[in-house]
C-alpha cells in the first residue's frame, strides 16, 4: 500500500503538463450557461480522451429538459472502464457549464492564462479544474494499478449552473446514479483542496404577488397601487422576518460563517411597466407587482414552517392593510442534504487527505445547492461528496483562477480515495 502510494504520487507528479494543459483546453470551450453554448464539443474533447484511455464513452442528451434545443442541446459524456474483477463503480462527476464571464476581467477569460502556477479563465475553478484533476487520478490509477477491481466511471454534465435538471437529473432519472451501477460518488467542485464537503443547505424559492387596481396616474386615489403593498410585504419581512432567521443557527458546518444561519434573498421585483419596455411610460396604477424569493434553510428547520413563516406575515398584512391581497406560488424547493461522515466516500477521502497533507479533513456543508441533491433524491445514492481542488469564492468571480499544484494534490487524494473505495 505505501508503496503503491508513493508511486501513484510519482506518477501524478509527472502528469503536472498533462493536468494544466487538460485544465487549458477545457476552459478553452466557452460552455456558458444559460444558454448552453459549447456542451457538444466539450463533451466530445472529454469523450475522445477517455476513449483513448480505455473507457467506454456513452453520450447523453438531455432531451426536452429546460434549455434544451438543436442550437443548444443538452451533451453528457459518461465514461466507464470496466476492472479485472468484480467489485464497486466509484463514479467522478463534474458539470462542464460555467457562468457567463461578465465584466472585470484582466485576461481573456476563455483563454486559459498560465501565470504564478495558476491557470486564470472563466470555469478553472468551477470546476473544470476538479473535472481534470479527476480525470488524471483515474488514468494514473489505472497505470499504477492497471489490475484493478470493480468500475470508474467519469461524467461531464451540463446545466448545474441553471439546476442541472438537463444533465445530472436528467441522468439519474434513467438509473446513471443508482445502484447496481454505481456505489460512490466525488464530485470535484471547489470546496478546497483538505476539506470535504457532506451536503448543502435547504433552498424554497416562490414568487409572491401582490394585487391592485389599474387607475389613471395623475389619480392614483381611484386606483391601488400594488408595489405599494409590496413596499408593505417588504417593510414586514425587514420588522418581523430578517431578525427571526438571523438567530436561527445550525449545527450543520456549513461555511462560510455567515451561511451557519437561515437566509433569504430577495432576488427580484418586478411591478408597472415591464423593464423591457422602452418607450415613455403610461401614466398608470400598477396593478400586479411580484417578488422571488430565495430563501436558504437549515437541517433543523421544516420546510412546511420555512414556508408558514412568510405565509403568515402575508396573511398579517391581509387583515391590517386595507384592500391588501397576494398570492404566492412555489418555484424549486430542495431539502437540506447532509451525508454522513462516516460512510465509505467521506472516509476514503479523509484519508486521502492524510495521506497527501498530513492532517485531517475539514468537514463543511455548501451554502448553496450543488448536483448532489439530484443524485441523493432521484439516484437514491447516499455514498456522496463534493471533493475538488480551488477556492470556493473565487467561483463565478472576474479572474477566477486554479493553482496547478492544488490540482495536483487534490488528484493524488482522489486517487488514493478511488483505491481505498475500489479494494476495501
Ligand atoms: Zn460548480
Amino acid at each position: 500500500m505505501p508503496d503503491l502510494f508513493s508511486r501513484l504520487s510519482k506518477i501524478i507528479d509527472d502528469a503536472r503538463e498533462e493536468i494544466t494543459a487538460l485544465t487549458v483546453d477545457l476552459v478553452q470551450f466557452p460552455t456558458i450557461n444559460p444558454p448552453g453554448e459549447a456542451y457538444t464539443p466539450c463533451a466530445q474533447y472529454i469523450g475522445r480522451r477517455l476513449l483513448a484511455s480505455g473507457f467506454e464513452v456513452t453520450y447523453m442528451r438531455g432531451r426536452d429538459t429546460p434549455g434544451d434545443s438543436d442550437k443548444y442541446p443538452r451533451t453528457n459524456v459518461i465514461a466507464r472502464r470496466q476492472g479485472k474483477y468484480p467489485g464497486p463503480t466509484v463514479h467522478f462527476n463534474s458539470h462542464i457549464d460555467v457562468v457567463v464571464a461578465g465584466e472585470g476581467w484582466s485576461v481573456d477569460p476563455f483563454e486559459g492564462v498560465i501565470r504564478d502556477g495558476r491557470i486564470i479563465a472563466r470555469g478553472t475553478c468551477d470546476m473544470k479544474g476538479g473535472l481534470a484533476s479527476s480525470i488524471i487520478a483515474a488514468e494514473s490509477y489505472m497505470r499504477a494499478n492497471p489490475d484493478f477491481p470493480g468500475a470508474i466511471e467519469i461524467s461531464g454534465t451540463v446545466d448545474e449552473e441553471s439546476g442541472g435538471f438537463g444533465g445530472v437529473a436528467y441522468l439519474a432519472s434513467k438509473g446513471l446514479f443508482s445502484k447496481p451501477r454505481v456505489d460512490h460518488v466525488i464530485i470535484p467542485e471547489p470546496l478546497n483542496k483538505d476539506r470535504i464537503c457532506l451536503g448543502h443547505r435547504g433552498v424554497w424559492w416562490a414568487q409572491i404577488q401582490t394585487k391592485g387596481q389599474i387607475a389613471h396616474g395623475s389619480m392614483p386615489f381611484l386606483g391601488d397601487c400594488a408595489v405599494r403593498h409590496m413596499g408593505a410585504v417588504l417593510n414586514a419581512f425587514e420588522q418581523d422576518l430578517y431578525p427571526k432567521l438571523n438567530q436561527k443557527r445550525t449545527n450543520m458546518p456549513v461555511v462560510p460563517k455567515g451561511a451557519k444561519r437561515s437566509t433569504m434573498n430577495i432576488n427580484a421585483i418586478h411591478g408597472g411597466e415591464s423593464d423591457d419596455y422602452e418607450g415613455l411610460p403610461a401614466p398608470n396604477v400598477p396593478d400586479s407587482c411580484s417578488l422571488t424569493i430565495d430563501r436558504r434553510f437549515l437541517i433543523e428547520e421544516d420546510i412546511t414552517e420555512v414556508k408558514a413563516e412568510v405565509v403568515e406575515i402575508l396573511e398579517g398584512l391581509k387583515s391590517s392593510r386595507k384592500n391588501f391581497d397576494y398570492s404566492i406560488e412555489d418555484i424549486m424547493e430542495v431539502l437540506p442534504l447532509m451525508s454522513d461522515r462516516d460512510g465509505p466516500v467521506p472516509t476514503a477521502v479523509a484519508e486521502g487527505i492524510k495521506q497527501v497533507f498530513g492532517k485531517d479533513p475539514q468537514y463543511i456543508i455548501s451554502p448553496g445547492t450543488y448536483d448532489q441533491k439530484h443524485i441523493s433524491r432521484i439516484g437514491h445514492l447516499h455514498d456522496c461528496i463534493a471533493y475538488g481542488p480551488g477556492i470556493l469564492d473565487l467561483a463565478h468571480q472576474p479572474d477566477e483562477f486554479i493553482i496547478i499544484d492544488d490540482m495536483v494534490e487534490s488528484a493524488k487524494v482522489m486517487a488514493f480515495a478511488l483505491h481505498q473505495l475500489l479494494t476495501r
